[in-house]
């Protein structure tokens, strides 16, 4: 989608540190980190968020979460310590890049409830 910022860094058109792709996804380091690990997880199709989430998108859900994050989660040695996976959705859920994304968070311990 023209001017999704996101779009943008899966079409390579803005340099972001890739930790993970493949044809579907593709994994970066966020730009402001809030822990040691902190990693966006999106789709390479633009899709608004959680709440666009549409039937046919299951397996594409089901990849990020089964296959993808975990994976990532490993790799970045968060797995065993615990982590954190955030998706905001819409205005009060403090979303502001409106691509879907999975925030991966870890290497910190983490508060809750959130604020
Ligand atoms: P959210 O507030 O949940 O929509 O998260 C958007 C996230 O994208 C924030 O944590 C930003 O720091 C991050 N972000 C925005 N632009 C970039 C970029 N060009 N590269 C990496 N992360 C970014
Ligand atoms: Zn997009």
């Amino acid at each position: 989608m023209a001017d999704c910022i996101f779009c943008k860094i899966a079409n390579k058109e803005i340099p972001s540190t890739v930790v993970y792709e493949d044809d579907q996804v593709i994994a970066f380091k966020d730009l402001e980190p809030q822990a040691p690990v902190h990693v966006l997880v999106i789709p390479k199709k633009h899709v608004a968020s959680i709440a666009a989430l549409k039937s046919e998108d299951k397996e594409l859900a089901g990849h990020i979460l089964c296959e993808v994050i975990p994976k990532i989660a490993k790799e970045q040695g968060v797995t065993d310590s615990g982590f954190r996976v955030v998706a905001n959705t819409g205005a009060e859920g403090g979303q502001t890049v409106n691509h879907l994304h999975f925030h991966l968070l870890g290497g910190r311990s983490m508060q809750w409830p959130p604020g």
